[in-house]
């Protein structure tokens, strides 16, 4: 289980997700434009289905790699890890 503190809302009001209470590694989410509380396992399990979608796409494939971006857009940050892996891969000009 990975540990990302900031996402876009899934109400896609353009809102960041911010962990309730910091401290607490199983607290809600809130978004910081609507109020849309969620649990931290349902954001869990998000990242970790488009983890898996990463780690089964061809990473030459440039193609499946922008759909996967354009796809998990409106879910992940831009700061997410999973959106730097995929930015930050050799020879990958997205
Ligand atoms: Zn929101």
């Amino acid at each position: 289980m990975s540990i990302i503190l900031l996402r876009f809302c899934l109400q896609r009001c353009g809102g960041a997700v911010v962990s309730t209470s910091a401290l607490d590694f199983d607290a809600d989410f809130v978004c910081t434009r609507c109020g849309r509380r969620t649990p931290r396992p349902v954001l869990d399990k998000l990242e970790d289905q488009i983890g898996e979608s990463l780690e089964e796409t061809d990473k030459e494939d440039r193609a499946a790699l922008e759909l996967l971006l354009e796809l998990s857009e409106p879910l992940l940050h831009p700061t997410n890890y999973l959106v730097l892996q995929v930015i930050l891969l050799p020879d990958t000009k997205l």
